[in-house]
C-alpha cells in the first residue's frame, strides 16, 4: 500500500522476528508519568529494594514531593514465605491509607519478586477493597520485568482501570493515553474548536472525572503501547479509530480529522481548527530539519513509539530510517503508520540485542534510539545516540510540540558535529 502521495509503504515488508535476549527497563518506569497523570492515585510497589531503588532514580524529583508512589519492600523471610506476606501487605496499605486520606485510587503493582512468590495480588485488591471501599478503590496491575517493557506497565494499569468504567450509550470521544495536561488541554481545544464537546481523556486526571464508555463511545488512542488497554476497552462495546500518531504536523492533522470525522463534525470548520497550527507546526519543524534531512537512524525496540516516530522523521524530517525495531508490533494500532511509513528500513520485532548490536554497529548510522544501557557503548564507540526513554517522559504529542520532537533527535546530532569540530581526533575513536 502507498500513502495518498503515491510513496510505497512498510506495510507489506517482512517482519524480522526475533526473540532472545532483550535489554528494556520493566513496567513499573510508567509509574513516572502515571503518578503525575492520576493525580488522586498511589502506585504501591510490591517488590524488592531493587525495585525501589529503579522508581527513586527513574522517577528523580518527585523524592522531595509528597510523593504519590512507595514500595512495599519484600524482605527475604517474604521470598522463603516464612511470612505470611499478604498480612504484611495488608498492614502496609492500612497504615499509608491512615496517614493519607488523598488516595482516592490504589494500584498494587507486582513485580519480578511478587510474581515469583506467586503473591496473588488481584485477590489482596479485592479483600483491600473491601475494607477500605467506596473511599478508595484498590486495583492491581504487573510491572515486573519478566511479563512487561517499559510502557507495557501503563497498558497494564489502564486494562486493569477498563472494567471499573460506569456504562454509558451516549456518543463521545474517547482520547486513551496518558497524554501530559497541556497537551490533553490543546486537543480537547482543537475539538472544542470543531465543534466536538463530548470528549475525554482516559485515564481521567481525578476518580470522580472517570469517563463511562459503552457501544457509541469512539476510541482515538494516543500512545500506541496500548493493546490490552485497547481490547478491555471494546470488550466494553467501544469502537476503535485507526489511525496515524500524534506526532508532527501532518500526524497530528489526520489523527485529529478521524476523530472529527467519526464523530460527524462539519468539514470546513474541522479545516478551519487546523490550519493555522498546522502551518505554524509545519514551518517550526521545517527549521529543525535542516539538522535531520538525510541523516540516517536505527531505532532498537524499546517503547513502541518506534514506527509512529520514524514515519514522522522520515516524512516530515527528511530522516533515512535504517532500521525499526518495536518490541511487540500490533498492525491493528500502528497500521496507519506503517503504511505512511516510506519503504526501505528493516522493520523488526521483539529482540537479540547481540544480533541487532551486530546490525547497529554495521549499519552506523547517524542516530541510534536506544536504552540507557546501549547508550553509553555505542557512544563510546562514536555513535550518536538518542535516549528511547525521553520520549516516553517529554511532551510530544500534537502541533505545538511538534518542533519540540524534532528537535530532540536534533540536539545529539549537533552536540556531536560540535564536539567533531572542537576535537576532530575523539570522534569514532
Ligand atoms: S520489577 Fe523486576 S525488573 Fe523491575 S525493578 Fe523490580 S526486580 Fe527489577
Amino acid at each position: 500500500m502507498s500513502g495518498a502521495d503515491g510513496i510505497a509503504g512498510c506495510d507489506a515488508t517482512p517482519v524480522l522476528k526475533e526473540r532472545g535476549q532483550r535489554e528494556v527497563f520493566c513496567g513499573l518506569t510508567g509509574i513516572v508519568w502515571l503518578h503525575r497523570k492520576m493525580q488522586d492515585a498511589f502506585f504501591l510497589v510490591v517488590g524488592s529494594r531493587t525495585c525501589a531503588h529503579l522508581l527513586q532514580s527513574a522517577a528523580g524529583v518527585m523524592i522531595f514531593a509528597e510523593p504519590r508512589f512507595g514500595t512495599a519492600i519484600m524482605e527475604e523471610k517474604d521470598l522463603a514465605g516464612l511470612a505470611d506476606a499478604n498480612e504484611e501487605l495488608d498492614r502496609e496499605v492500612d497504615r499509608l491509607l491512615a496517614r493519607r486520606p488523598d488516595i482516592k485510587q490504589l494500584f498494587l503493582v507486582g513485580s519480578c519478586p511478587s510474581e515469583v512468590i506467586k503473591l496473588d495480588l488481584s485477590r489482596a485488591a479485592e479483600r483491600l477493597t473491601e475494607r477500605h471501599g467506596p473511599q478508595v478503590r484498590v486495583l492491581n496491575y504487573s510491572g515486573s520485568g519478566i511479563e512487561t517493557t517499559f510502557t507495557q506497565g501503563e497498558d497494564a494499569c489502564l486494562a486493569a482501570l477498563a472494567p471499573e468504567m460506569e456504562a454509558t450509550d451516549a456518543e463521545q470521544l474517547l482520547i486513551v493515553g496518558s497524554l501530559p495536561d497541556i497537551v490533553e488541554d490543546q486537543f480537547l481545544r482543537l475539538f472544542g474548536q470543531m465543534g466536538i464537546e463530548n470528549v475525554h481523556s482516559f485515564p481521567a486526571r481525578r476518580r470522580e472525572d472517570m469517563p463511562a464508555i459503552g457501544p457509541n463511545t469512539r476510541l482515538l488512542l494516543a500512545q500506541p503501547f496500548l493493546g490490552d488497554t485497547l481490547a478491555a476497552l471494546q470488550k466494553r462495546g467501544a469502537r476503535h479509530l485507526p489511525a496515524p500518531f500524534p506526532f508532527g504536523a501532518d500526524g497530528t492533522a489526520q489523527w485529529l480529522e478521524t476523530g472529527a470525522e467519526a464523530m460527524g463534525a462539519d468539514e470546513t470548520r474541522v479545516a478551519e481548527a487546523i490550519a493555522a497550527p498546522r502551518a505554524r507546526a509545519r514551518a517550526a519543524v521545517a527549521k529543525v530539519a535542516e539538522t535531520l534531512r538525510h541523516r540516517r537512524i536505527f531505532f532498537f525496540p524499546d517503547s513502541q513509539l518506534e514506527i509512529p516516530l520514524a514515519r514522522f522523521l522520515a516524512r516530515e524530517c527528511g530522516m533515512s530510517p535504517v532500521e525499526v525495531g518495536t518490541p511487540f508490533l500490533h498492525r491493528g494500532i500502528v497500521g496507519p503508520d506503517l503504511s505512511l511509513l516510506p519503504e526501505g528500513p528493516v522493520i523488526s520485532e521483539g529482540q537479540d540485542v547481540d544480533l541487532q548490536l551486530d546490525r547497529a554497529r554495521a549499519a552506523r548510522a547517524d542516530l541510534t534510539v536506544c536504552g540507557l544501557g546501549l547508550a553509553n557503548p555505542l557512544e563510546a564507540e562514536g555513535l550518536s545516540t538518542k535516549w528511547a526513554i525521553e520520549l516516553v517522559f517529554s511532551p510530544i504529542h500534537g502541533f505545538e510540540q511538534a518542533a519540540d520532537l524534532a528537535e530532540l533527535f536534533a540536539r545529539p546530532l549537533r552536540r556531536r558535529a560540535m564536539i567533531e569540530r572542537m576535537h576532530p581526533a575523539r570522534v569514532g575513536a
